[in-house]
This record gives C-alpha cells, sequence and structure tokens, in this order.
C-alpha cells in the first residue's frame, strides 16, 4: 500500500513488447488500466499493434504470480514468505559456491529487462557471485547484427538514425526483417516508400513490396555477394566514399567476385533479373536505406550474413550519410539496452569489452571492488544451458526475464539440462514452462508497475513510469537482487533498490564507453529531452545526445568503418531423404516471444490460438495433409505437432512454424544446437524437416 502512495492516475511510458517501444498513455481506472497511444510520440505516431492495445490485460492475469513458491520434499511447488525463500536461495548458493567454485551458479537474463535491471544483474553476478557464467536471451535475437555492426562501425546501435528519417526514403531494402507483422507501427514511416524485401516467405511485409526477392531458407549470404557483385559490375560503386570512409573493400570483393548472378541465382533461386532490379533500385535512389532483421542474423553463419549487408551498403555509400543507411531492427522489448549494460557473458557496462583492462578497471572502480576480483568472458547463452548440470558445468541457475524451456534451440535438450540442477530459481511475473521445472519461483513486478528506463531500437532512451503498485506479495526484480545479494554478504548500499539510484549508478559506469548514458538523467528524460546514446556527461550537463552516427566518422581509431570479407556456407543442416524440408521458425503479429505473457491475453490468443504450421498445397498434398489437419513435424532432435495452415506465400520446399507454443507444439523441439561461431547465435531459421499426418489418441 506504501508503493501506491502518491502515484498519478494517468503517465505517459512505452509499451514493453518489442523495441520499437512506442509510446502510451496509461490511464487508472479503479483496479483496471486503459491504454491509448501518445499521439506525439514520433515513432508510432499514434499507433499501436494489437499486442500494444491489450498489454493492460497481463497487469490482472488470474494466475499471476503473488507469492514466492519453493519445491518441498513432496516435488510440489508450495507458496513461501519471502525471507524463507531468499534465506534458502543465497544458502545454497553459497554452499555450492563453496564446494564448487563461483562459476557453479550462472545467471540468465533477458532482452526485455530494463536498462537498470540488466546493469544490475551483470553487476550482482560478477559482484555478488563472482560468477563469468552469465549471458541472456538477446543472444537468441540480435547479437549477430551486434556483431558484425560493431566490427564495421566501431560501435553497434540497432538503427544509428532516428525512425522518424525512414519517412523520407525512396527505396528501403528489408531483408530478413517482416515489420508489418513484428512491430506494425513502424510501417507508417514506409507508406510512399519502394520496399524491397528478402525474405523466403511472402510475408505481410513483402506483399506491400515493389519487389520480393524469395532466397531459399540459408542461402541470403550468397544473395547479398550477389548483390555486392553486381553493385561493382554494373558500376554502381561510391569510389569515393570507399577512398575517404572505408578500409577493406578489395579482400571484401575478392570473396564476392565469383558470385556471378547465375551463379547466385542457381544456389538461391532469385532470377538473375530480381537481383539487378533490387541492386538498381537501390543505387539509382536519392534517399536509401538497408535494414536487417532476425531471418539474416537467426543463423550459424548469421554474423558473416549481416556483414555482408554492411558491405552492400558501404559499396553504395550508405551509412554515415544523413538520407541513408544501414540499420539493424532489433526486436525485444529492450534489445538495445539490454546488450548494452553487462548482462552479456563478454561485456561490462557501457558496452565495454570484459576483457580490455582499462574497461574493467573503470567499472570496477564504480563498484567499488578490486578489478581482479572481477570474472573473465563467460559463454553465450546456449553453450551456458548446454553445460547446466554437466561435470564441471554450472549447478544453479537464476532465470529472470526469460522462458527458455520454449525460447531456446533444441528445446528438449535444454529442459532436460535445467532438470538436471542442483537449485533453479526463476523471477517471472507469471507461471512460465520455466517456473514448472523451478525449486524456486520469485513473483516480480511488471511494465506498468515500476519505473525504469529502456532505449529504443535507434538508441533513445525512455522513461518507464508506474500507474499502479506491484501487486501485494510482489516485489521488483531489483528488490530480489538486493535481497539475494545482502544474504551473501554484500553490503546493503551496493545494490540499491531504487531505479534511480541504479541509474546513476549506471551512468558513471557507461560513461567513456561505446554506449555512454552519462549526460543521461531521469530529470531531462522527464522533462521531455530526446536523448540519444552517446550522451556524455559535459559541463553544464546539456549534451544533447547523439540522434545520427558516423556523419563524420566511424567509431574506429582511424574514423573509417571496415569490409569484412565473408564466404557463403551452407546451414549445419539441410533437407535429405529422412528429412526432406526446410523448416524455418518466426513470429506472428499476435503473440510475443514465448508467449508466456500474450498467451494470457484473450483477445491474442482468439488471434493465434495454437501451434501451427504453414505449408504449401503442393507441399501438402505430396503428404497428404489437409488445412486445419494435425500434423507432426520432425528433425534430428525431435518432433512437434502442430496445426496445418495451407498458404501460398511459401517456397514448396519450405514450412514455417511461429515460436510461441508451449508443450508439444513448441517449434524449438525441432531448431539445433549449430551456433554462429562469432556471436553465439543458434541456427534458428533453417532446420530439415519431414511431416506427417498426426492423429490424437
Ligand atoms: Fe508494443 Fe511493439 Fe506493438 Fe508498438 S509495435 S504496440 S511497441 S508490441
Amino acid at each position: 500500500a506504501d508503493r501506491a502512495r502518491g502515484l498519478p492516475v494517468t503517465v505517459g511510458t512505452h509499451c514493453a513488447y518489442c523495441a520499437l517501444q512506442c509510446g502510451t498513455r496509461l490511464r487508472r481506472n479503479g483496479p483496471a488500466v486503459e491504454v491509448e497511444p501518445s499521439p506525439d510520440f514520433p515513432v508510432n505516431r499514434g499507433g499501436l499493434c494489437q499486442k500494444g492495445w491489450t498489454a493492460p490485460v497481463l497487469l490482472t492475469a488470474p494466475d499471476r504470480l503473488r507469492t514466492p513458491l519453493v519445491r518441498g520434499a513432496d516435488g510440489e511447488l508450495a507458496p513461501s514468505g519471502w525471507d524463507e525463500a531468499l534465506d534458502l536461495i543465497a544458502s545454497r548458493l553459497a554452499r555450492l559456491r563453496a564446494e564448487h567454485g563461483p562459476d557453479a551458479v550462472a545467471v540468465f537474463g533477458g532482452g526485455g529487462l530494463t536498462n537498470e535491471k540488466a546493469y544490475a544483474l551483470g553487476k550482482f553476478a560478477r559482484v555478488a557471485l563472482g560468477t563469468s557464467r552469465i549471458d541472456y536471451n538477446g543472444r537468441f535475437c540480435m547479437a549477430s547484427a551486434a556483431a558484425a555492426g560493431n566490427a564495421a562501425f566501431g560501435i553497434d546501435r540497432g538503427l544509428p538514425f532516428p525512425v522518424t528519417d525512414l519517412s523520407d526514403a525512396d527505396v528501403v531494402m528489408l531483408a530478413g526483417a517482416n515489420p508489418a507483422e513484428t512491430m506494425p507501427p513502424l510501417m507508417r514511416h514506409l507508406s510512399r516508400t519502394r520496399l524491397v524485401v528478402i525474405d523466403p516467405r511472402r510475408t505481410r511485409t513483402a506483399e506491400q513490396a515493389a519487389l520480393h526477392l524469395q532466397p531459399a531458407p540459408g542461402t541470403d549470404l550468397a544473395l547479398a555477394l550477389g548483390l555486392l557483385h553486381l553493385a561493382v559490375t554494373d558500376g554502381h560503386l561510391d569510389k569515393e566514399y570507399l577512398d575517404t570512409r572505408t578500409t577493406g573493400f578489395e579482400a571484401a570483393w575478392q570473396r564476392a567476385v565469383t558470385w556471378w548472378p547465375e551463379h547466385v541465382e542457381q544456389v538461391t533461386g532469385v532470377p538473375v533479373a530480381d537481383q539487378r532490379a533490387a541492386v538498381t533500385m537501390l543505387a539509382e535512389a536519392g534517399r536509401r536505406y538497408i535494414l536487417t532483421g532476425r531471418g539474416v542474423e537467426q543463423h550459424s553463419k548469421g554474423t558473416d550474413t549481416a556483414a555482408a549487408f554492411i558491405n552492400l551498403a558501404l559499396a553504395l555509400g550508405l551509412p554515415g550519410r544523413a538520407g541513408s543507411g544501414y540499420g539493424c531492427l532489433t526486436g525485444q522489448g529492450n534489445g538495445q539496452g539490454g546488450r548494452e549494460h553487462g548482462q552479456k557473458a563478454d561485456q561490462l557496462p557501457g558496452y565495454r569489452v570484459i576483457t580490455d583492462p582499462e574497461a574493467r578497471a573503470h567499472v570496477a572502480g564504480v563498484w567499488g571492488v578490486d578489478p581482479a576480483s572481477l570474472p573473465g568472458p563467460g559463454h553465450a547463452a546456449y553453450q551456458l544451458l548446454d553445460a547446466l548440470g554437466t561435470p564441471g558445468g554450472p549447478r544453479a541457475l537464476l532465470v529472470f526475464g526469460s522462458n527458455p524451456v520454449v525460447s531456446a534451440p533444441h528445446a528438449a535438450h535444454v529442459a532436460r539440462r535445467l532438470a538436471a540442477l542442483d537449485l533453479l530459481v526463476v523471477a517471472d511475473l507469471v507461471p512460465s514452462e520455466t517456473t514448472e521445472l523451478a525449486d524456486v519461483v520469485l513473483p516480480v513486478a511488471q511494465w506498468a508497475e515500476e519505473e525504469g528506463t529502456t532505449t529504443s531500437l535507434e538508441g533513445r532512451v525512455l522513461r518507464r513510469r508506474p500507474v499502479l503498485a506491484p501487486p501485494d506479495g510482489v516485489r521488483t526484480d531489483l528488490e530480489v537482487l538486493h535481497g539475494i545479494a545482502v544474504r551473501l554478504g554484500q553490503p546493503a548500499h551496493r545494490f540499491p533498490v531504487s531505479p534511480r539510484a541504479v541509474f546513476d549508478e549506471l551512468r558513471r559506469a557507461s560513461g567513456g564507453g561505446r554506449a555512454d548514458y552519462a549526460g543521461i538523467t531521469y530529470e531531462r528524460l522527464d522533462a521531455g529531452e530526446a536523448l540519444y546514446w552517446p550522451c556524455p556527461d559535459v559541463p553544464g550537463g546539456d549534451h544533447p545526445g547523439t540522434p545520427r552516427l558516423f556523419l563524420d566518422r566511424f567509431h574506429h581509431p582511424d574514423g573509417r568503418a571496415r569490409f569484412a570479407p565473408v564466404e557463403h556456407r551452407d546451414p549445419a543442416e539441410t533437407p535429405d531423404t529422412d528429412y526432406p524440408l526446410f523448416a524455418t521458425t518466426g513470429r506472428v503479429l499476435a503473440q510475443y516471444q514465448s508467449g508466456a505473457q500474450t498467451r494470457r491475453v484473450p483477445e491474442l490468443v482468439a488471434a493465434a490460438p495454437e501451434a501451427h504450421v504453414e505449408v504449401h498445397p503442393d507441399t501438402a498434398a505430396r503428404y497428404h495433409l489437409g488445412e486445419g489437419d494435425l500434423a507432426r513435424v520432425t528433425s534430428a532432435r525431435g518432433s512437434t505437432i502442430a496445426r496445418v495452415r495451407l498458404v501460398r506465400t511459401l517456397r514448396t520446399d519450405t514450412v514455417f512454424l511461429p515460436f510461441h507454443f508451449p508443450g508439444t507444439g513448441r517449434a524449438n523441439l525441432l531448431t539445433g544446437p549449430a551456433l554462429d561461431p562469432v556471436s553465439g547465435m543458434p541456427e534458428f531459421k533453417v532446420s530439415a524437416v519431414r511431416v506427417e499426418p498426426w492423429r490424437e489418441k
């Protein structure tokens, strides 16, 4: 009740579901909350998607977690007090660390956590637990473009320009991105733009395109090499830009030189004429952009594929110029901020590299610890999960803001690894497939119940504001981390529970780093300033932030962007006689991520009620499947059961499954453990499968 006191009846905040972070106004009406779009937030321009309109439903979900649960001797989860639950967690963590060392305890975070939570979680892992074993589910989302962007530009900000710049674009190439379905308000900025869409599926975005290139799954790197080849041989190279603003073109060109259009057509299935038309449209337009999404990234060669599209953008002279550019459409709720503040295995706050002695000294100074006490780099998300409960691997895992039993690849294996732990602690809003396996479940507050900041896909830092107090019995993630850290012997002041205090510390920790928030304050954000990082702290405290990056120089020491010499290679598996089809996974408009939240919203359930598999009618006929039938889809990892939808938007060699659904409908029962060697990204977009009718027993 104390926490509710003083909260305003209406607040301006932002939708928590995806990285567009649409502006909303919330109004408290008794126990209910009403939402409407902010008319003046430029990104969504008064629009929301179905998920945004229905988001308040989750605040009063009937099965909302309201008390800690502890698994008893009978194997059942039973209600517990907070002190009892936190005492239990701390004592078991302390014992495991004493017996097996600090890396016996691991932490798994989420790309939907606020900046404050992501920061506090990274600090908690490295200081309170002393473990290197921390990573997060953003590794399954945008890690490949982040790696490629850092290598090319020296800094990774999804869009290095405001979303509103796209409104003036003449041509936009969207590679592996389907914003018409995943972030519909973005399409308001593209209504007068000619779109070139690259996607194996004829998505809702592709239906609006002037040109749709439909490569075979896993061949978009070959296609990007071919487009670079055509840009050069058709005379579209921006030579002055190459000479003054880039390095490494020659090595990249040597990898593209053999990708003649006819060869590209053989490998990808994209006709030569369409390849040429795509390059010509981009090259001849005045204002043009290349944007990539998960379709480019979620491959065992995702970093190289994103780099190949960056190479194309550099060859045409797009990045770092007003009215043109390259960007990545980051997906998760705080997909950008979630990767900047230290919950990645290889990073410290400010997007600093954890092996850099200067970075370690700076961050350790802010944290008040010895730099030598900070652990080194850990393992990428799937590797972390794969090692759980194995000899020498972590024996305890703390999960915040993630549901890996549904969202991780090779999901049945991951569930087995979670079940092999000595201790699994999950902090969440609602029960999930991962809380079902937990030894301790901690109920935590959600988006409209606490304050903080998030960072949108364009690098703009935004305030999240509460209109409700958390329900009785529910704590914030910051309170949970504080409670465990103190029980592990940390001084209370080191883990503040106030988001404002955490943000002020985050500002200092990020200062001078690649993602510099030092000049951003709650006061400036509350005053309505639009602040994009980097925003260093300057005398007077009025640095305006950086809406557009790279206009003068890129963030490498020589100021130049770097081409990457990349080669095409096949996916980890391709169809054969046992598994004759490609399966590719993705999202639908009415669901979000693992569906733990959106599967509790009746309107969204009505729109997307169950696991389904999209199949071309010709393919369905071959395998004796009809519309509405149940099909069993099987890969080398296992099978999933899904309802057949006949669509003509797919190639006949490919089926599509959204990954939001639980139980036997999990698409990730099919996906495999192949990882990108640079980013650690799993190959969600390509598995080899067979399909067959399935009769319920
Ligand atoms: Fe929320 Fe994204 Fe939909 Fe906007 S597009 S309302 S941020 S889910």
